[in-house]
């Protein structure tokens, strides 16, 4: 009969031995437990040991005490290991001691930290130096057993411990923990052994299984300690997984100088390259390679300091990645020349690692494509196409030790530029096209002006979901947050690190977004190339044969849809043309059409602004060649392309004021004025969001549209006759009701018909519309009739759907309803599914069944966010269009949504 834990059926089973597990087993058995399992399994050195499952941490945590019959299962495991160890658990001539590990499914800061020695008292003390023949070895680690399961198990600070061994070394005049003798250790153990009688007002617990018991209810405890709770809070973890707890036998890394320990990967964790990557220390236990008292040295070296076990540990790292199939984390431990591995996990790697891996893998024939492409986090890909600092420049910096603080790696990419500590002196300069970083205690909507002209930001206060890190990632910028040992003081224009010298205004520096570093001084940094990135290409082509969604992107001018093109776009979503009136030479000329009081003169002055836009649609449809190219109309209310209202009105009194009364009466200057500022207040609205603008603006004035229609048909008439394959698509925004669409569509079409007979060619065009209006997704099926494609546009979408104004919700109370979990996620990132995904979901289907050849998709910025993708693809759009920068995110995302569904239909089966 094969071994076993328990006599229990197996679905009540309490406690597993390592050989009765496997790694599929996370849920029940941690995460740890579970490799250790396979690990054994697999007939890796791994120490015996057993572990107890989450369902009784549950229990446990339900009952306020461990469930009746639990430690007579824990004792028959036990029996089982000693047979293994061929040691016994208290026994005073050979004792088996062991390690308590916590374990959940998912690795989780704030959880119980593991005991290490558990087992030793004074009988098994002696055992300890006979067998060993250290007596030193032996009281340290009795030594340091007390310390940690006083701290861990009871709360006792270990910093009273390390207090009395500081004042032993300074007795001994001694400076290392290694300098001390056996003696002196073994005073301070009966040291610690009194102060803890007077703390805890009882003994240290001297018996072996007392101390198992009690290790054990501190690991399940931890569970509900607030850390944890807090953290999976933030991870959004359930909070009824439980933690299972491991408990092993002890090996020794700090049994003399055939001994050690440390942590190694399979491959480079920055890079990705397949070579073993890691640390160890000789002589030494677990927790000091963390500790950071002795440095540890690189995997490499083992090689030359023990080739044996180098080999060794080479072959089986070989061996647990090839059978995991993933890069991994090795923790192991050397002991008297022997190895043993103590842990595996699948390794955390950066975005260039992740990609590397998951190609290389492909090709070394142990992953697929399609895991391939599902392997890396498609919002971290993101990172490969900032820029970053030139490695060998960031070394140099550090060499020169430049390296100031380290924050919190808020928003990824990498900036340099002048210190500067107020937002409005930030705009000045960042106007002024100087490369700022805006330094602050924190920030707050007053700073956002600063912040949209600087190219990274830093702040000393606040975490991830902080003001500041939240804003950067919206804007696409880097930043640092929480560097907690900076000092702002924005008054004096100065930043104090430490004892470092200040950073004052005006001196450069350089931020690290991705991980959080802050130098003093400019690095030179690599600007992203996309077609340098062999990896990620070979990747994205993957991606997109598994994919359904296509990947378009929002460009507006011909430079943006080559940009598109090169990261893979497959169409332009959205092409606005209202940044055509911006530019200098033609606002002078869009304000007189807009003043203009007849039709005929409005017209005159379109006429003028004709060329330029046709100019500007022939670069996008060159650019796109055979790709659609979606064309929005007019959208934005007038007045944003009139002067400021005050301060037309500031220059109007100011004239006056110059000239005086009479002067005034008769000075042209003066009129112009006032005729602007009448145009600027007759135009101004309440509410201009929800104003006269988008396809209200051309029922109002026509001649816009027609002009912009008759730009558009002129455009494609003449890149078709040079041989370009043109596919227009003309968006009428801001439907609400189908009649402003029809009314819209009855005016525009015979503009488009009269151009191509003009021409003499005919065009692949079709008119669509925008939903971002409530009542255009409610009567889809009304719409679908008339428009030949729909664009969800989410942005105005999700604040007509919230009655939120954006600006006004992100810069006032935004950031405290996600803070506060109001909100789950900030809605203009993430689609939010339930309510403005409902009105999609709905669109989509009403306006098919209205129109079979409805086309769908989606403009808004969430046709970039990865998770927002997915409802795309589940809700059946044909594309997402986003930001150039995106596209390469998005289709990785949209190919990941692809597999997923796959993958979720054969798990149905
Ligand atoms: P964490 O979850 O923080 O990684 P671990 O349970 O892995 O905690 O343990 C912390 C340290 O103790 C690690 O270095 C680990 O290798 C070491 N350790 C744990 N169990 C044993 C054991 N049985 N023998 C020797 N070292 C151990
Ligand atoms: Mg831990
Ligand atoms: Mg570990």
């Amino acid at each position: 009969m094969p071994k076993t834990a328990s006599k229990r059926a197996p679905q009540s089973k309490r406690v597993y031995l390592f050989h009765e597990g496997n790694k599929d087993q996370k849920d029940l058995l941690g995460g740890k437990g579970a490799n250790l399992a396979e690990m054994t399994n697999l007939g890796l050195p791994v120490p015996p040991g057993f572990i107890i499952t989450t369902r009784v941490c549950n229990e446990y945590l339900r009952l306020g005490k461990l469930p009746q019959g639990l430690m007579e299962d824990i004792e028959r495991a036990l029996r089982h290991v000693e047979k293994q160890a061929g040691k016994r658990f208290g026994d005073p001539r050979n004792p088996l001691l062991v390690s308590v590990r916590s374990g959940a499914k998912f690795s989780m800061p704030g959880m119980m930290d593991t005991v290490l020695n558990l087992g030793l008292n004074d009988d098994t003390l002696k055992a300890l130096i006979a067998l060993t023949g250290t007596e030193r070895f032996a009281y340290d680690a009795y030594r340091r057993f007390i310390m940690m399961f006083s701290d861990i198990v009871l709360d006792l600070d270990r910093h009273h411990f390390e207090k009395m061994l500081e004042r032993k070394k300074q007795e001994l005049g001694v400076r290392l923990d290694v300098e001390v003798p056996a003696a002196a250790l073994k005073n301070l153990v009966a040291e610690y052994k009194r102060f803890f009688r007077r703390r805890m007002g009882y003994d240290f617990p001297a018996d072996p299984m007392k101390q198992l018991q009690m290790a054990i209810e501190a690991v399940f405890r931890s569970w509900n300690g607030k850390k944890a709770v807090d953290y999976r809070n933030f991870e959004r973890i359930p909070h009824d997984l439980g933690t299972a707890v491991n408990v092993q036998t002890m090996v020794f890394g700090n049994m003399g100088e055939d001994s050690g320990t440390g942590v190694a990967f399979t491959r480079d964790v920055a890079t990705g390259e397949k070579v073993i990557y890691g640390e160890y220390l000789m002589n030494a236990q677990g927790e000091d390679v963390v500790a950071g008292v002795r440095t540890p040295i690189k995997i490499a070296e083992l090689e030359k300091q023990n080739p044996n076990i180098y080999k060794q540990f080479v072959s089986i790292a070989k061996r647990i990645e090839r059978h995991y199939r993933d890069a991994m984390d090795i923790e192991f431990t050397i002991e008297r020349g022997t190895l043993y591995i103590l842990q595996c996990r699948v390794g955390k790697r950066t975005a260039a690692a992740a990609v590397k891996i998951a190609v290389e893998m492909v090709k070394e024939k142990l992953i697929t494509r399609q895991e391939a492409v599902l392997r890396p986090d498609a919002s971290q890909i993101s990172q490969l196409l900032l820029p970053r600092f030139d490695p060998a420049a960031k070394d140099q910096a550090e060499k020169e030790g430049r390296l100031l603080a380290k924050g919190l790696n808020a928003s990824p990419g990498s900036a340099m530029g002048v210190a500067v500590f107020d937002a409005d002196k930030a705009e000045q300069l960042g106007s002024a096209g100087q490369r700022v970083i805006l330094v602050r205690p924190e920030t707050t909507p007053d700073d956002v002006h600063g912040m949209l002209v600087a190219k990274g930001i830093l702040t000393a206060r606040g975490g991830a979901t902080s003001h500041a890190a939240v804003v950067a990632r919206g804007l696409g910028l880097p930043c640092v947050s929480g560097c907690d040992t900076l000092r702002v003081d924005p008054e004096h224009g100065v930043c104090a690190i430490l004892d470092l010298s200040p950073i004052r205004e005006g001196d450069e520096i350089s931020i690290d977004g991705t991980t959080g570093e802050v130098f003093r001084g400019p690095i030179r940094t690599i600007e992203p190339r996309f077609e340098a990135e062999r990896d990620l290409q070979t990747l994205l082509t993957w991606a997109d044969r598994a994919a359904r969604l296509e990947v378009w992107a929002n460009a507006d001018y011909p430079r943006d849809a080559e940009r598109a093109r090169g990261f893979g776009a497959r169409g332009i979503g959205l092409c606005r043309t209202e940044h055509m009136f911006m530019e200098q030479e033609r606002l002078p000329v869009v304000q007189k059409m807009i003043l203009a009081e007849t039709a005929d003169e409005r017209r005159r002055y379109l006429d003028q602004l004709l060329p330029f836009q046709r100019s500007d649609f022939e670069g996008i449809f060159r650019a796109m060649d055979g790709l659609p190219v979606v064309i929005r109309l007019i959208d934005p209310p007038l007045h944003e392309f009139l002067p400021d209202h005050e301060e037309l009105h500031a220059e109007l009194v100011e004239t006056r004021t110059k000239l005086g009364k009479e002067k005034s009466a008769r000075s042209a200057k003066v009129k112009r004025l006032e005729k602007m500022l009448a145009a600027v207040e007759s135009m101004r609205e309440a509410n201009p969001m929800l104003g006269l603008r988008g396809c209200r603006l051309g029922i109002v004035m026509p001649e816009i549209i027609e002009m912009q229609t008759r730009a558009i048909m002129e455009a494609a008439c003449e890149s078709k006759k040079a041989g370009v394959d043109v596919h227009v698509k003309i968006m009428i925004p801001l439907v609400g009701h189908v009649n402003e669409l029809t009314f819209v569509r009855d005016r525009l079409q015979p503009v488009a018909k009269q151009v191509q007979k003009e021409q003499g060619v005919s065009i692949d065009y079709k008119f669509g519309t925008m939903i971002e209006i409530p009542r255009a997704a409610l009567t889809a099926g009304e719409i679908g009739k008339v428009a030949e494609f729909f664009s969800f546009g989410t942005n105005d979408l999700t604040q007509t759907t919230f009655g939120f104004s954006r600006d006004d919700a992100e810069g006032k109370f935004l950031l405290r309803y996600v803070e506060d979990k109001i909100l789950p996620v900030n809605p203009f990132q993430t689609l939010d599914r339930a309510g403005v995904g409902r009105l999609v979901a709905l669109a989509v289907e009403e306006g098919r069944k209205a129109n079979p050849k409805l086309e769908v998709g989606i403009c808004g910025e969430h046709g970039g966010d990865p998770e927002s993708i997915h409802f795309c693809h589940e809700t059946g759009l044909d594309y997402v269009s986003c930001s150039p920068f995106r596209v390469p995110v998005a289709r990785l995302a949209a190919a990941q949504a692809a597999l997923a569904e796959k993958q979720a239909a054969f798990r149905d089966v």
